[in-house]
């Protein structure tokens, strides 16, 4: 998609603090942290929110970003700790990047529920 920041950082061509790489699915660091770890993990294919990935691999391609996630925040060292796994998805929920993608927050006690 040619105006989309994340297919762009996919793309290599805005750069991104890269963690985890797949051939479907890309970890990076958010650029404006609310956490001691906070990542965001997307499918490499542009899919612009959770609402959108429909047809025959939805269901796969979400089930593989939430393990994508979950080995992540593995990696980052949260798993003794626990953290939050969340998209956005929309104007109501602040979604303000139209890639799909998920948050992975941890590193600090995160409040509940979300204002
Ligand atoms: P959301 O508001 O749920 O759509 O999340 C979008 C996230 O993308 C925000 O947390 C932003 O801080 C993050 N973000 C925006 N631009 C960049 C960028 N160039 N690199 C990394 N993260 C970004």
């Amino acid at each position: 998609m040619p105006d989309c920041l994340f297919c762009k950082i996919v793309a290599g061509e805005i750069p991104a603090k890269i963690i985890k790489r797949a051939e479907d699915a890309l970890a990076f660091r958010d650029i404006d942290a609310r956490a001691p770890v906070h990542v965001l993990v997307i499918p490499t294919r542009h899919v612009a929110a959770v609402r959108d990935a429909k047809g025959a691999d939805a269901e796969k391609l979400l089930g593989r970003l939430l393990a994508f996630a979950a080995q992540v925040a593995s990696e980052q060292g949260l798993d003794s700790d626990g953290y939050r796994i969340v998209t956005n998805t929309g104007r109501n929920a602040g979604q303000s990047v139209d890639h799909l993608h998920f948050h992975v927050l941890g590193g600090r006690k995160l409040s509940w529920p979300p204002g």
